[in-house]
């Protein structure tokens, strides 16, 4: 006999049934269109061309979905944030400004040209790049500003190019995580002068590997083409990853809608389980992408159970449910970047922020949704318990 204590309202890492025992649902999507491509690939041979039409294609597609002029597929969206900025010619000595809360390659990439990041905090309520602090960021060696929309959330783009008209600097905006987003009325990525995607192998668009950068400016574009072509292209997408990508964006417009409507009945189920808020939608006009969904972990209202701590119970039912960044002021020497501001609320994202992964917001069973909310449910129903587990 199985012991009773250990049913369905027992949580799985305390020795309970698990509310997924299968898992999360896997990614990619077993897509049959992907898989005519790929024979179609085969039989014509372009899967092993250095130049058989997919590129181009993905490109001119990408160039009239964005209505941006020129479109550059490259290897990585790392890549492409490295690219974006040898294009601005951001160079030793040069400044970037960032939010502290952000992907660590953007960090890394401004490193690796030898500028210095200067990082900002993120505002209170949705922990994105708080405009407010960006003046006190700015001096003589201000070259550019590089912004990302991660977890649902959205930079506030029309103040961002403001501020950057007025003080006459590029931005590059990070659109890695919501491909086809649509923020303020204009889709995400061609506020700035570059628009960065990727198409890593977790991502919405995916290709295992893989990126672009987009602009309509000219003098970016020859500068990362000649920078990108020694002697031969050195940082190029290929022709079979390019050909993946074409019926994920036959789709793309379709899951993005079937996401944003399961965010909004998901936030409606989180209601009621204080202390985890998903992040809010500031801007009018506008469907963010989501490649995750950030929730805020109030750790006050969790009778001592940590963040870290909920999310592994969170995984042991089944939910990819994981902690979020690290704050990049708190994981590189101080040596290696600049403050305007004070870092509080960036603080704050590095202890709270959670994310959940994606392919789960792309269910059409309302009680697969439901899950989500009974597994936060019952962990929130054993906090204190969970709290006092060993740690692994
Ligand atoms: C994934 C990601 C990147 C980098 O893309 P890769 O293709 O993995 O190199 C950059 N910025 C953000 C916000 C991302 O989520």
């Amino acid at each position: 006999m199985s012991d009773p204590s250990n049913g369905p309202t027992r949580p799985a890492i305390l020795g309970g049934e698990a509310v997924r025992p299968s898992g999360p649902p896997d990614w990619p999507l077993r897509d049959e269109a992907v898989l005519d491509v790929l024979k179609l690939a085969w039989e014509s041979g372009t899967w092993g061309h250095y130049h058989g039409g997919h590129v181009k294609q993905l490109s001119d597609r990408v160039s009239r979905m964005l209505a941006v002029e020129h479109v550059i597929p490259c290897a990585s969206g790392t890549v492409a944030i490295e690219l974006a900025l040898r294009g601005l010619k951001i160079g030793p000595g040069d400044e970037v400004i960032l939010s502290a809360y952000d992907f660590k390659g953007n960090f890394q990439n401004i490193l690796t040209l030898g500028a210095v990041p200067v990082l900002v905090d993120v505002g209170e309520r949705d922990w994105h790049l708080s405009t407010a602090d960006l003046k006190a960021a700015v001096t003589p060696q201000t070259k550019a500003l590089l912004v990302s929309h991660l977890h649902g959330g959205m930079v506030a783009m029309p103040a961002v190019m403001e501020f950057a008209r007025e003080n006459k600097l590029p931005v590059i905006e990070d659109a890695c995580q919501m491909p086809g987003a649509v923020i303020g009325g204009r889709q995400a990525g061609t506020w700035g002068d570059i628009g960065i995607w990727s198409f890593g192998g977790s991502k919405l668009l995916t290709a295992g590997r893989g990126g672009l950068l987009y602009t309509n400016r000219a003098d970016v574009a020859q500068r990362v083409h000649l920078y990108a072509h020694r002697g031969n292209e050195s940082y190029p997408l290929s022709e079979l990853q390019a050909a993946v990508l074409g019926p994920q964006l036959d789709a793309l417009e379709q899951r993005n809608a079937t996401r944003a409507s399961n965010v909004k009945e998901l936030r409606e189920l989180l209601l009621t389980i204080p202390g985890l808020h998903p992040f809010t939608e500031s801007l009018t006009d506008s469907q963010p992408g989501f490649y995750k969904l950030g929730l805020q972990f109030e750790t006050a209202l969790w009778g001592g159970l940590s963040r870290d701590r909920f999310a592994q119970a969170m995984r042991a039912e089944g939910i990819a449910i994981d902690p979020g960044f690290r704050s990049l002021h708190r994981i590189h020497s101080a040596r290696r970047f600049r403050t305007a501001s004070l870092l509080r609320e960036a603080d704050r994202a590095d202890e709270q922020v959670l994310t959940l992964h994606h392919p789960i917001l792309l269910t059409e069973s309302a009680a697969e949704l439901r899950e989500i909310a009974i597994s936060a449910r019952k962990i929130r129903d054993h906090a204190e318990e969970i709290a006092k587990l060993k740690a692994e």
